[in-house]
């Protein structure tokens, strides 16, 4: 697939225009086209294709593509390969806004038939972003609407149309200044650790603490960790940034081993960060570099990283393990493990998700979700969290079932805490 360039006229894998092809399409002497539309399509999986199957069968995956495209379209619309696994369509005139999206409709249902390639049976499917044209839009910036179009097409879970509007624009533009804020946040010290009180439900004591990331930008504010953690793994910065908040924990970590060495340290881990092979190593690297005992950390993962374990991750859990730090499975209840994926592994704690906990009194479902959580806790001699407490009668039911320990704002909210102060903050002191 590498060999072919579409920035040439012609394409020589598929036989299609190249990308010069598209912008003349969208020109006419007298300027930009008027009325029309551009389809930007993207096949959801030729990547898996193309890795697991070879590069081979990837590039009949692609002229198996473009030939199907070529039957969807209409006799004077220009379909041209702008690159790797990415095609535009050019439509042009159009009768009103529905011609594109039926013609979308056509083409993800085309691309989503299987295709017999080598006696393999392939379903690559397809997500496409479509921007109208307007009077004298230029042909770059109407390509990068319907771009923009295409990535929210995929957000909102792929083999799907989206038609660019200006609400796109202004997310895209606020995702920019994210991605901005979380390029800075380490070098400028924007990053720290809020801590919430872990409770025990039995005694009230607080048993730990799990430390929450927070990014203050002091243009943008507070920017919530659910929502710049997991870009900063899809940009790349996640290994840099957890390092540095894990660095800050074990500061943490070291002092409170000195006022207060009955509590736990725990801490949230990320794909992005479990992907690294030597991540055991290199906790224990840095708990000897600040004098922390790995037996008062505890590293929360969530479900879905068991999914998508390539093997390594088991082994990182269990050399953790063997080290002393707790393992617990955060959010449970919400991720799509199985439960074979959770019996493999070497499990201290289970975290029931917010979501089975909130009015647990009114909902038959959500008690019996802890109900079930905390038996198949007690068959695996793991602890069981409940998170999201937000009431006393919440507090009471989960203690009658038996659920271990509790966290949530009925208790405290996370805040920033000085370990090498004596006495806690008011607001984390765990209330009776
Ligand atoms: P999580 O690990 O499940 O953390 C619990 C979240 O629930 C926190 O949100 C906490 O502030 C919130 N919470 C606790 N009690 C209550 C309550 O009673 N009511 C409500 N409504 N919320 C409550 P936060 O701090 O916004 O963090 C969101 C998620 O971001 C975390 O979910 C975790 O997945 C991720 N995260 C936070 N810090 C880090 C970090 O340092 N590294 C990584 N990899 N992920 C982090
Ligand atoms: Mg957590
Ligand atoms: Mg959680």
């Amino acid at each position: 697939m590498g060999e072919t360039s579409p920035d040439t006229v012609i394409d020589s894998l598929t036989g299609l225009p190249g990308r010069p092809a598209i912008t003349r399409a969208l020109t006419s002497d007298d300027g930009p086209v008027s009325v029309g539309a551009v389809l930007f399509i993207d096949l959801d999986r030729f990547k898996w294709v193309n890795d697991s199957m070879g590069h081979q069968l990837g590039d009949e995956v692609l002229k198996a593509a473009s030939r199907r495209l070529l039957e969807a379209v209409r006799q004077d619309d220009v379909v041209a390969r702008f690159g790797g696994d990415e095609f535009v369509i050019i439509m042009a005139p159009i009768k009103s806004v529905a011609d594109t999206t039926s013609m979308a409709r056509r083409i993800v249902e085309a691309l989503s038939q299987t295709m017999s390639i080598e006696n393999r049976q392939i379903v690559v499917g397809a997500s496409i972003g479509i921007a109208i044209m307007s009077d004298g839009l230029d042909p770059e910036l109407l390509l990068r609407q319907a771009d923009l179009a295409l990535y929210e097409a995929k957000r909102r879970g792929r083999g799907r149309h989206v038609i660019f509007d200006h609400r796109l624009a202004a997310m895209a533009d606020h995702r920019v200044r994210i991605e901005r804020s979380i390029r800075s946040a380490v070098d400028e010290q924007w990053l720290s650790l809020h801590y919430q009180p872990i409770i025990s439900l039995r005694t009230d004591g607080i048993v730990g603490f799990e430390a929450l990331a927070r990014l203050i930008d002091p243009e943008l504010g507070p920017i919530s960790p659910a929502e710049f953690i997991p870009l900063a793994g899809e940009i790349g910065c996640m290994k840099v940034m957890g390092r540095h908040l894990r660095r800050q924990l074990m500061v943490d970590a070291a002092l409170a081993r000195q006022t207060w060495p009955e509590v736990s340290l725990a801490f949230n881990l990320s794909p992005a960060e479990t992907e690294d092979r030597d991540l055991a190593d290199i906790i224990g690297t840095e708990c000897e570099e600040f004098g922390v005992d790995p037996t008062s950390l505890t590293l929360e993962l969530s479900e879905d990283m068991l999914v998508q374990d390539r093997g390594w991750l088991e082994r990182t859990l269990v050399r953790l393990r063997e080290m002393g730090c707790r393992i617990s499975l955060d959010d449970f209840g919400t991720g799509r493990a199985s439960l074979t994926s959770v019996k493999k592994l070497p499990i201290d704690e289970i975290k029931i998700d917010r979501s089975f906990v909130t009015d647990i009194g009114k909902s038959r479902f959500n008690q019996a979700t802890c109900e079930a959580i905390l038996l198949l806790a007690n068959a695996l001699d793991a602890t069981v969290v409940a998170e999201g407490i937000e009431t006393h009668e919440e507090a009471d039911l989960l203690r009658q079932i038996g659920i271990h320990h509790g966290q949530g704002y009925l208790f405290a909210k996370p805040a920033p805490v000085d370990w090498s102060a004596a006495e806690l903050p008011v607001s984390l002191q765990a209330v009776d």
